[in-house]
This record gives structure tokens, sequence and C-alpha cells, in this order.
């Protein structure tokens, strides 16, 4: 599979490219030229197999001209293995029809592991392969920088740099990365926002020189092959449950629904998407109203949601707008000037055909966390409660399979979970042995050119 650029760069890239690179030259993102599709009856073929088969054959349909048969699928088996679920995604029943898709089975116990240790042995084979090195640096509202230290951490092929927002986390969120005695690791808090890390992000990615200077790779959600590997706990959930599903997903950057919205471009049969949202609803207001506007983000207690950019909204933009990239382009540099974009009303009325929206407050999600905890004894984390409270609300009348993807384990926002539950979740051993490290990292403004010295003096 080839991969052009959202912005209208035609020139292919090959995954290995796509994946090396993470933006396009042009400041867009990647996309498949075209969409492998499922062969008829894929679901009953794939009824039982194990997750590493959904994983490959996603894998093999858009990458599968870059690695040899034998060594994908090895990629795939160890990419999976440290998960402590033989499930890996399980679903569970919450109530006749209604499951949560758990996804914080990986090492740092949130979804980001699915993608991120896979991509973490896709780079070191592909630049092995090349004989070259690679600066990565990454802008996390918590637990893709967690996921990126577990899976990059100590890898001889790369530098690895992470900005969060400084005290906008959550402490296990924080200890996670900065714990790591990996000496290719470094931590910088930066006193700012999310969305503060990721327009640094993007301005060193957009500094030509320096770009080429430090080989400069992202592997935050932008990064095609995040979305990719992602892709397949939709198929193996559609396979499991036999009957097309609706989803609901908390959603920030937009990276985690729009892998559902690829498998459903794969063929995947699937009822609406909720797009579940906390107070920073963008994505809410730009379904409701056709403009999207970016006002300030707020804190909230889901904080991986506390996003107002969502990077990824651009690959739906594209497929929304039919992949007309001079129009993309043309909106996405009147977003940059005037901070907001009108959808055209086609582009909208296709997106509004696939997804349903809502945001759900901070009051309302300790009360999805301790209703749920009270009916059923399950702890959810304050994301997973976004997305519960969002399908009650958007999918009452699903008649099928509701599906929630929950995104974290508990233990990781266990101030919010107790405050809600009057109890402590159970801390997993090794995020408990995590919160007793000494950590390591470095405090700085949110100031591009003094974060762009810091790293040139690291690597
Ligand atoms: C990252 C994250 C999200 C949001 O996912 P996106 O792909 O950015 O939309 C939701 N929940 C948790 C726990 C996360 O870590």
């Amino acid at each position: 599979m080839d991969y052009i650029s959202t912005r209208g760069d035609e020139t292919r890239a090959s995954f290995v490219d796509a994946l090396l690179a993470g933006l396009a030259p042009d400041g867009g993102l990647y996309m498949p030229v075209s969409w492998p599709q499922l062969s008829a009856g894929w679901q009953a073929d794939l009824k039982d197999a194990p997750y590493t088969e959904f994983a490959y054959r996603v894998a093999q349909a858009f990458a599968g001209e870059s690695f040899i048969e034998d060594e994908l699928r090895e990629l795939v088996a160890t990419t999976y293995a440290p998960f402590d679920h033989k499930d890996v995604a399980p679903l569970r029943e919450l109530e006749p029809n209604l499951y949560l898709l758990e996804l914080f089975h990986g090492p740092t116990f949130a979804f980001k592991d699915f993608a991120m240790q896979m991509l973490g042995h896709l780079f070191d084979a592909a630049l092995k392969a090349r004989g070259e090195r690679r600066t990565i640096v990454v802008a996390t509202s918590g637990d893709t920088g967690a996921a990126a230290v577990e899976a990059l951490g100590g890898r001889e092929t790369l530098d690895l740099f992470v900005m969060h927002p400084e005290g906008r986390i959550s402490d296990a969120q924080r200890r996670q990365m900065t714990t790591s005695t990996a000496s290719n690791v470094h931590n910088i808090a930066v006193k700012g926002t999310f969305d503060d890390c990721q327009r640094i992000l993007k301005s060193l990615f957009a500094d030509d020189a320096f770009r080429t200077k430090i080989s400069l790779g992202a592997v935050n959600s932008i990064n095609w092959a995040r979305i990719m590997a992602q892709t397949s706990y939709f198929l193996s959930t559609a396979a499991r449950l036999g009957a097309p599903a609706a989803y609901s997903v908390p959603t920030g950057n937009f990276g985690d629904i729009f892998a559902g919205f690829v498998a459903k471009r794969m063929g995947v049969a699937m009822g609406p998407m909720v797009i579940a949202t906390n107070a920073n609803d963008i994505l809410h207001r730009t379904l409701a109203t056709g403009i999207y506007k970016v006002e300030g983000a707020s804190a909230t207690l889901s904080p991986a949601m506390d996003i107002q950019v969502a990077s990824n909204f651009e690959r739906l933009l594209f497929e929304a707008l039919d992949r007309d990239a001079g129009t993309l382009k043309s909106m996405m540099d009147g977003l940059t000037t005037t901070g907001e974009m009108k959808i055209p009303d086609a582009a909208l009325a296709m997106m509004c055909e696939t997804f349903l929206s809502d945001h759900v407050s901070d009051a309302e999600t300790s009360d999805e966390i301790a209703k749920t905890f009270e009916a059923t004894g399950i702890m959810v984390d304050p994301h997973t409660a976004v997305g519960l409270r969002a399908a009650r609300q958007q999918l009452a009348d699903y008649n099928g399979p509701r599906v929630v993807l929950s995104t974290a384990h508990p233990a990781k926002f266990a101030d919010t979970v107790e405050a809600a539950t009057g109890k402590a979740p159970d801390l997993p051993p090794h995020l408990a042995k995590v919160m007793k490290l000494p950590e390591s990292f470095d405090q700085m403004a949110a100031d591009a050119s003094a974060i762009k010295d810091y790293i040139e003096a690291r690597i």
C-alpha cells in the first residue's frame, strides 16, 4: 500500500516512509491511496481466531509490501505478548447488549499500548534495515508518553523526547514516564496545556533544517501506523459479536475513533459511532453546528481528552471532502489564521451519517463511575465513563450490541475513581512499583526554540 498526503502532495510514500516520517512533507497527514477490502466471509473465518490474527490481517493489508510474511507475523506476536489478558482486547458484558471493550491490558494500562508497542517494533525493524537513527519527539496528554517510554525506551535506534503539560496529567501517568532509567528517554514538563505541547511539536516539524538535522520522527497519533494498529480491535469485536455493533469512543485527538472508521471503510458492518467528548467538545460542536472552532482547553477529570485541536480530524475531513486536498488545504490554512473553519454541507452530511456525538461533564463522569460501580461492581476509569454516559444518551434506541471502548485501567486515575466510588481501585503490581520509584524530568516554558536547543544538546 502506498500513502499520500491529505494536503495535496501526491508523491507516493511507502508504508515505511510514512511510518518513519510521521507527518507528510507538506504538513498533511498520510493516508492510504485506497482502502483494502476484507474478503466476503472474513467474519465467519475469524470468529474464533486469536487477536494476533486480526492484527496480522490488518498489518498485512496496509504494510504487507514492506515486510516478509514471517517477519510481520513475528512482529505482531511479539507486540501483543506482553499483554496480560489472553484475549488481548476482551469484551465484558455490562448489561444486555452493552459491552466494555477492555483496551487496558497492555504494559502501561491504556489503549495506547496497542499501537505504541507495535510501533516500537516497526521502527526498530525499519531503522535497523536502513542503518539509520531517529529522534522521536512526542507530545502527550498522559498515556501516549507512557506507552512510548515503555515501547521505545532502551532502543538503540532512537532517542525519545516526551513533552507533557505540567500538572495536567495524573500521578500514575507522569510516573510511568519519569521513572524510566533508559538513557535514550528525556522527559520535559511543559508549562502549558497539551495543545501547547502539540503546537510545539508541529513547529519542530515545520522547521525543515531542524527536522533534517536531528532526523525527527513522530509516534503521535498522526502517525498512520498507530491508526492501523488500532483498527484491529474493531475487527476482532465485530467477529466476536457476530452482529453489527454501535460504538462509543472516548475521543481527544480523534485517532481511536478514526481507526473505527477505517474498519468501516474496509468493510466491517457497524452502526453509528459516538464521538464522546468531555467539556473540551470541539468535535461535538462541529457536528452540531458545522463550524470547527477552537476554544481554550479546560482541565477535566478525563485529562487524555483535554484537547481542542483534534489532529486526526483532518483525516476524516479528507474523506468527507471526497479527498479534495486543495479544499482541505485552504480550510486548514484558514483554521490556522482565524481559529475556525466551516465544514461544507456535503462533508458535514457525510460525517453525520457515520457519527453521533455527545459531551459529558465532570459531574456526569463521576456519576457514571459511581452508578456503574453500584450496579455491577465494576470500576471504570473517567475516560471510559465519558464513553459509557455518551452511549447511554446517544445509543439508547440502537437495536444491537453497543460497545464502549474502555481506554484506561481505573487505577491510572485512582483519585477520581475513589472520589466517585468511595473505594480505591486495586493497583496492578507493576503500577504499584512505578509509584515508588524516583522520577527524573526537566521543566520548560512552552517555547519551541528553547525546546529545540534542549533536544539538540542531548542527542
Ligand atoms: C488518548 C486517550 C483517549 C483519546 O484517544 P484519541 O485517539 O486521542 O481520540 C481516550 N482515553 C484515554 C484513556 C486515552 O489515553
